[in-house]
């Protein structure tokens, strides 16, 4: 291996945010004051023993973690290669990975004395996980929403409502993420003091890609000693699906400095048409976009390019400052899977193994499918990021049950 990744984790980002030319922070001056109070009080409470034993037992005794790993041993007999194992977070608690940042972004804001938890949320996956978490340390939670949203991700409307949170409605512009984007800042800034802004992934001006990772890097440390404990080997091959890219690097930054094989797959849609997928490393440049420079879609004047993926938590055009940066590095590699491919990873995994995946979760198991055909020996782990309930009536509506005709 090239690079020495042994205190990677200790040393990236550095002091102001950066993960080489990419993160930092682009924000107006009047965020800098609440952003440089979160960054300080992260730094100290998340080091203590107190909050680190608080969270463990939140783990542990609240979510159901660890989560385990498991050997899909009849869908690696169908591919007839590597055996392929997955890191169940979708049996974590409210059925994705998300929660675990929530969880720790909760407990920072009840040590910092903070009394509401703000976000926006686009398919409403973010939303209820921190509404799940600001029920749980009762504190208030707002979650703002394009009105457009609304109506098309209305189970999880009802979630967030049943579990206390406050859904503001965002009626400019698109009615998408975007707008919500804004209203939620702007909702943050009236009142800095008594509320803090959660970030739903590894983007976002510093320190939020460096906070959610260190909260969902226990996914790696986990799956590591795991996946040792029953094969007695490392994974030749580590793997899971790219929007902002928490789920990825929670899992991925376990690996750095083993001697694997890191692959990161992004949703490649439709194809490779401007607006027809959200490959953002594969097909994009650097920019900024929220507060941070990554690689972005993004047309000639550097604003964001319409994206779209089957997998709505993966449309997002920019990704995680540190993917790009391991990506330069070459450390990562980063790969693709169509909408096609994706829904042909989740039927197969129902009815190979009785699992329902989320529709991006699919695009892993989509790579480590045809990786293993590939590989014909040796081992993948992949991130099954989380189940597909919320997928359920989509799936049905538009491709039926995925009989072969
Ligand atoms: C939100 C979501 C993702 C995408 O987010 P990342 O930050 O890239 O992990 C992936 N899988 C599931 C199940 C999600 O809910």
């Amino acid at each position: 291996m090239k690079k020495d990744y042994s205190n990677y984790l200790q040393t990236t980002p550095d002091a102001d945010g950066n993960f080489g030319d990419y993160g930092g922070s682009f924000i107006p001056p009047q965020l800098t004051g609440p952003m440089t109070e979160i960054h300080d009080a992260y730094l100290k409470i998340s080091r203590s023993h107190r909050f680190i034993e608080e969270l463990r037992s939140i783990y542990k005794h609240y979510q159901g973690r660890p989560t385990p790993v498991y050997h899909a041993a009849r869908l690696s007999e169908m591919c007839g290669g590597a055996q392929i194992y997955m890191k169940r977070e979708d049996l974590n608690h409210t059925g994705a990975h998300k929660l675990n940042h929530c969880m720790g972004e909760g407990l920072l804001a009840k040590y910092m004395g903070k009394k509401k938890l703000i976000a926006e949320t686009g398919a409403g996956q973010h939303g209820v996980a921190l509404a799940t978490a600001a029920a749980y340390f009762g504190l208030e939670c707002e979650i703002h929403m394009g009105e457009v949203d609304i109506v098309k991700e209305h189970p999880n409307v009802i979630r967030m409502k049943l579990l206390g949170a406050k859904v503001v409605p965002v009626t400019h512009g698109l009615k998408t993420l975007k707008e919500a984007v804004d209203s939620a800042f702007e909702s943050y800034l009236k009142d800095p003091v008594n509320s803090i802004y959660c970030i739903g992934s590894v983007v976002g001006p510093h320190p939020f890609p460096m906070l959610v990772r260190d909260f969902q890097s226990v996914v790696g440390i986990e799956a590591r000693a795991q996946f040792l404990e029953m094969t007695g080997h490392l994974p030749d091959v580590v793997t899971a699906c790219v929007g902002g890219g928490s789920n990825a690097i929670g899992l991925f930054s376990a690996f750095l400095n083993d001697p694997c094989e890191i692959w990161g797959v992004e949703p490649l849609g439709r194809g490779p048409g401007v607006g027809d997928h959200a490959a953002t490393i594969t097909y994009g440049m650097p920019g900024i976009i929220h507060g941070f420079k990554c690689y972005l879609l993004q047309d000639e004047k550097g604003e964001p390019s319409p994206v779209y993926s089957i997998a709505s938590g993966l449309d997002y055009p920019g990704t995680g400052p540190e993917h790009c940066l391991l990506k330069d590095e070459g450390r990562i590699q980063y790969t693709t899977a169509d909408d096609k491919a994706c829904l042909d990873a989740f039927f197969t995994l129902c009815r190979q193994e009785g699992i329902i995946p989320a529709l991006e979760s699919a695009h892993a198991v989509a790579f480590a499918m045809e990786k293993a055909k590939e590989m014909k020996f040796g081992t993948i782990l992949l991130n099954l990021s989380g189940r597909g309930d919320k997928d359920l009536d989509f799936v049905v509506d538009n491709y039926g049950y995925g009989d072969p005709e």
